[in-house]
C-alpha cells in the first residue's frame, strides 16, 4: 500500500535511529560507579559499549573468556602499573541481553574511596572508554529499545522513591504497566489510521468494506471513553509520586506550628504565645503508612494586621492553600465548643464554613480540595466537653501541648485513612497517570480525536486526507508519552534528573 502514513512511520524510525546516534555516541564505551558514593562494603562499577569485553580482559587477563551472566571472583589489575587493585566479582552481560542492550559488565569491588578511584583510573586508561554522563546507561537502554519513556521515568521514580507506596507505584511503572496500556492505545490508533488510509487509497475498489467509517467512529469513541476513565483519577498517581501537599492553616495562635512540631517530633517551627510568629512557609516531608506528605506550616490568617511582613506571610499562605491537595484546618477546640449545638454534624459543617469566612477564605473556592478540621488544645476543655467533641464524626481532636497517646494514635489512623483515599493503592490492573506530561498529552489526544470525529461523521463526506491528519496528531500525542516519536526536548528534561551510573 502506497500509504503516506506508512512512509511517515518509516521516517520516524529513521529519525529516532539517527537521533540515537547523535545523542548517545553509541560507538563509545562508558563506565561509571553505579552504587552510592562514600565508604561502603561493596561498590558496583558498570561498563557498557562495544569495548566492554576488551575492558574486562585488560583488567583481568587478555585470555579471559567471560561466561555470560555468571559471577566470578577475580583479581583486577591496573593496565599500566600491572598491580592488583582489588579482588572482587565480575559479571558479563553480552548484548542484547543486558540493561542497555549493549555488551555490558559489572565489577563488584570493595567500597573504599581508594579502590574505586583506582578502578575508575584503570578503566579511563583503556582507549575507547570514557566516563558516563548522568543517566547515560538508561539513555542507551531507551535508544536500544529496552525501555520506553514511561519505563525510564518509572525507573527514575523508583530511584527517588522514599515511601513504600511510592516504591510500589514506581516499580509497577518501571516494569511496564503504563507502557503496555499506552502501547495498546498506540497500536489501536495505528490500526485505525491504517484502515482510514486504505479507505483513502482504495475507496473505489470493491474489497474495502462500506462500513469502514462507521466502524472507525465506534472504535474511536470507545478509545476516547477509555482514555477519559484513565484521566478521571483524581490525580492519585501524581499525588503519590510528588507527595500530598498538605497546608496547615488556621487563625493565629491556634497551634499550627505546635501541630507541625508534634508530627515531626522535633522543633521544625518556632512556637510562641505571640500571634503572627510564622511568616515564611515552613515545609517538612513525612512518611505516613507508606504515603508521602509534604506539610506546609503557614502564617495565621487574620484580617486585622498592618504589619507588612505578616501581610506578606498571609499572602504566601493563600498561595500555598491554592496549590495544596489537602488542607488541615486547625481550630481552637474552645472556639469550636462555643458553636456546639444539639445536632453535632450540622454544627461541624456550619462551623467550618464560618471559620473559613473568619479567615477570609471562600469555602467554594476550596471545593476541589479536601479540607479536614482539626480541633487542637483539647487539654483546655473539661472532661464533659472533651466527651462531647469526641462523639463528632469526622473531627480530629488533639492536644499538641499534651498529646495523649490515644489521641495521637486516633489522629494518625484517621490521617492515614485520608491519605489512602487520596492516593489509592498502586496496582498492575489499573496503572495511573504519574506525570503531568502524560495528562497533557492524553487531553490533547482526546481533543484531536474529537475534532476528527466531528469532521468525519459518516454523513458529512469530509476531506478524508485532512481529517486523517487529526488522527495522526492524536497518535503523535501518545507517542510523545512513550518516546516513539523524536522528542529530544522531553529527553533532556527526563535524563537531567538521573544520577551518574544509572
Ligand atoms: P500558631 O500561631 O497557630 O502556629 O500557634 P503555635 O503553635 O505557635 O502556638 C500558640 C500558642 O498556643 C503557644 O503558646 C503554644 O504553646 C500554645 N499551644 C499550642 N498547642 C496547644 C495545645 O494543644 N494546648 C495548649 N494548652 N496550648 C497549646
Amino acid at each position: 500500500m502506497k500509504s503516506v502514513y506508512k512512509l511517515s512511520r518509516r521516517f520516524i524510525h529513521l529519525q529516532r535511529y539517527y537521533s540515537s546516534l547523535a545523542n548517545s555516541n553509541a560507538d563509545t564505551t562508558i563506565y561509571s560507579l553505579s552504587s552510592g558514593h562514600g565508604k561502603c562494603g561493596v561498590s558496583v562499577i558498570r561498563v557498557s559499549g562495544p569495548r566492554t569485553k576488551h575492558a574486562l580482559q585488560t583488567l583481568i587477563s587478555p585470555k579471559y573468556e567471560p561466561k555470560a551472566r555468571h559471577a566470578y571472583l577475580k583479581s583486577f589489575y591496573h593496565p599500566q602499573t600491572k598491580e592488583v587493585i582489588d579482588k572482587g566479582l565480575v559479571l558479563w552481560f553480552p548484548g542484547p541481553y543486558s540493561f542497555t542492550g549493549e555488551d555490558s559488565c559489572e565489577f563488584q569491588v570493595h567500597g573504599s574511596l581508594a579502590v574505586i578511584a583506582a578502578m575508575l583510573d584503570a578503566l579511563g586508561r583503556i582507549p575507547g572508554l570514557r566516563p558516563a554522563g548522568a543517566g547515560e546507561f538508561t539513555k542507551r537502554a531507551f535508544y536500544g529499545g529496552k525501555l520506553d519513556l514511561t519505563e525510564v521515568e518509572g525507573l527514575a521514580d523508583l530511584i527517588h522513591s522514599e515511601t513504600e507506596a511510592q516504591r510500589k507505584q514506581a516499580m509497577l511503572q518501571s516494569s511496564g504497566t503504563l507502557s503496555r496500556l499506552y502501547d495498546n492505545w498506540r497500536k489501536h490508533l495505528i490500526s485505525c489510521a491504517a484502515h482510514l488510509e486504505a479507505y483513502i487509497d482504495f475507496a473505489e475498489e470493491e474489497n474495502i468494506e462500506d462500513d469502514v467509517v462507521q466502524k472507525l467512529n465506534k472504535e474511536l469513541r470507545l478509545l476516547i471513553s477509555e482514555i477519559r476513565d484513565h484521566l478521571n483519577d483524581q490525580r492519585q498517581g501524581e499525588m503519590l509520586r510528588n507527595g500530598v501537599r498538605t497546608a496547615i492553616i488556621g487563625a493565629p495562635n491556634v497551634g499550627k506550628s505546635s501541630f507541625l512540631n508534634m508530627i515531626c517530633q522535633r522543633e521544625v517551627a518556632i512556637v510562641t504565645p505571640m500571634a503572627g510568629t510564622t511568616r515564611d512557609i515552613i515545609e517538612s516531608m513525612h512518611n505516613f503508612g507508606g504515603y508521602p506528605v509534604i506539610f506546609s506550616d503557614t502564617a495565621g490568617l487574620r484580617k486585622q494586621t498592618q504589619d507588612a511582613v505578616e501581610l506578606k506571610g498571609i499572602s504566601k499562605a493563600r498561595e500555598c492553600i491554592q496549590n495544596a491537595d489537602l488542607i488541615l484546618l486547625i481550630a481552637d477546640a474552645r472556639d469550636l465548643m462555643k458553636h456546639l449545638k444539639v445536632d453535632n454534624q450540622i454544627m461541624l459543617f456550619d462551623y467550618e464554613k464560618a471559620y473559613l469566612q473568619q479567615l477570609d477564605l471562600d469555602a467554594d473556592a476550596l471545593a476541589d480540595k479536601r479540607v479536614k478540621l482539626v480541633a487542637n488544645k483539647i487539654d483546655l476543655l473539661t472532661t464533659l466537653e472533651r466527651k462531647k467533641l469526641s462523639q463528632i464524626e469526622n473531627l480530629l481532636c488533639l492536644s499538641c501541648k499534651e498529646p495523649a497517646t490515644d489521641d495521637v494514635q486516633q489522629f494518625l489512623q484517621g490521617f492515614e485513612g485520608l491519605l489512602q483515599e487520596l492516593c489509592g493503592q498502586p496496582s498492575a490492573e489499573n496503572p495511573r497517570i504519574t506525570h503531568a506530561r502524560y495528562r497533557q498529552q492524553l487531553e490533547r489526544c482526546i481533543e484531536y480525536l474529537n475534532i476528527f470525529l466531528n469532521e468525519y461523521a459518516p454523513d458529512i463526506f469530509p476531506d478524508t486526507a485532512i481529517s486523517a491528519q487529526k488522527l495522526r496528531n492524536a497518535l503523535k500525542c501518545i507517542e510523545r508519552i512513550t518516546g516513539h516519536v523524536s522528542c529530544d526536548d522531553i529527553l533532556d528534561v527526563i535524563f537531567k534528573d538521573f544520577c551518574i551510573g544509572k
